[in-house]
């Protein structure tokens, strides 16, 4: 379905976002596990791009195996920092011929010690300007609502995220933030830089304090001082951890469906229980 129709039907627009298993030989039981996904209705679901190795190989026909599978509507990220031209011309080929028609582009981390870097796509953008050449997609890209950790500054941050959407990217995917007011500043700002494609606002359900203090200090993703505090008193309570982080992924989809965010996409670190409570939650308010 075209993008601009999902938006237009005037209701949050849903997403899960998803990555591969380690294993290759763990997929098939991955993509029956996403059966329970499909349960919820998502518009649609994205499959990350493994940040370097073989993982990048295995994307594209996961990617196919999951539509075929499952039927659901499936987004394929792509980073463009290490790859040549004809490795990312072969790339979209390929998409094509499976029948996904719709993107994440993006840059990618750049790996440590590899000199030639950056390439052909040093930027998002310039990733984006070469999918919308060769027509045929529709292209999400990231925005940061706390700022991309690289960024000269929040104005420069904001005046690049203009520069993917002039290149071609018709929905922005933020990245997973846990202050609301971060998302509606952001979007503010990005409203006045004249970006008028929808933002949609990523969120985690926390399952694991661990994991994301790690992921916090990777991304440059603030955890409020209350969540941290509360999460240091259950941390070795698993359960209560996967309730809190429930109830707060809860209270701020709610927040941001009411503050007129266009819908949510479910960093679901492959787990359907979290999202599965946070969308019930969420819908039940709505409908
Ligand atoms: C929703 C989402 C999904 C993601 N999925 C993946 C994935 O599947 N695989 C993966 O490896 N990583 C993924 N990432 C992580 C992403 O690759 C990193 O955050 C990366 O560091 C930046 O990617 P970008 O596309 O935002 O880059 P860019 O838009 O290129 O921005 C990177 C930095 O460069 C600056 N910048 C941008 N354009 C210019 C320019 N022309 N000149 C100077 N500076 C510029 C920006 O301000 C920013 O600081 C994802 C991130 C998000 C938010």
């Amino acid at each position: 379905m075209d993008i601009r129709e999902i938006f237009s039907q005037g209701r949050p627009v849903i997403s899960f976002e998803f990555f591969l298993p380690k294993a290759p030989e763990n997929l098939p039981e991955f993509i029956d596990n996403l059966e329970e996904f499909k349960a919820l209705h998502p518009d649609f679901i994205t499959l990350t791009y493994g940040a370097g190795g073989s993982e990048q190989g295995r994307t594209i026909e996961a990617a196919g195996l999951i539509k075929s599978k499952t039927g659901l509507e499936t987004v394929c990220h792509l980073t463009g920092i290490t790859h040549t031209q004809e490795e990312i011309e072969e790339r979209l080929k390929r998409l094509k011929d499976i029948g996904i028609g719709k993107i994440v582009a993006l840059r990618g981390d750049i790996p440590k010690g590899n000199p030639s870097l950056p390439g052909r796509f040093p930027h998002a953008s310039d990733l984006i300007e070469m999918i919308r050449e060769m027509g045929g997609f529709q292209i999400a890209a990231a925005g940061y609502p706390e700022t991309h950790p690289e960024a000269k500054s929040p104005e420069s941050d904001i005046f690049y995220l203009s520069e993917k959407v002039r290149a071609g990217a018709d929905w922005i995917i933020t990245q997973i933030f846990f202050d609301n007011k971060d998302y509606f500043d952001f979007a503010k700002r990005a409203k006045a830089a004249g970006i008028s494609r929808p933002i949609i606002p990523g969120i985690m359900p926390v399952t694991n304090f661990a994991q994301l203090k790690r992921f916090s200090s990777l991304c440059g993703t603030k955890i409020p001082e209350i969540m941290a505090q509360e999460l240091k008193k259950i941390e070795n309570e698993p359960e209560a951890v996967v309730q809190y982080g429930i109830q707060w992924a809860s209270r701020q989809a709610r927040g941001l469906l009411e503050g007129g965010a266009p819908g949510i996409h479910f960093f679901t670190l492959n787990r359907s229980h979290s999202t599965a409570e946070v969308l019930r939650q969420i819908r039940q308010k709505t409908v």
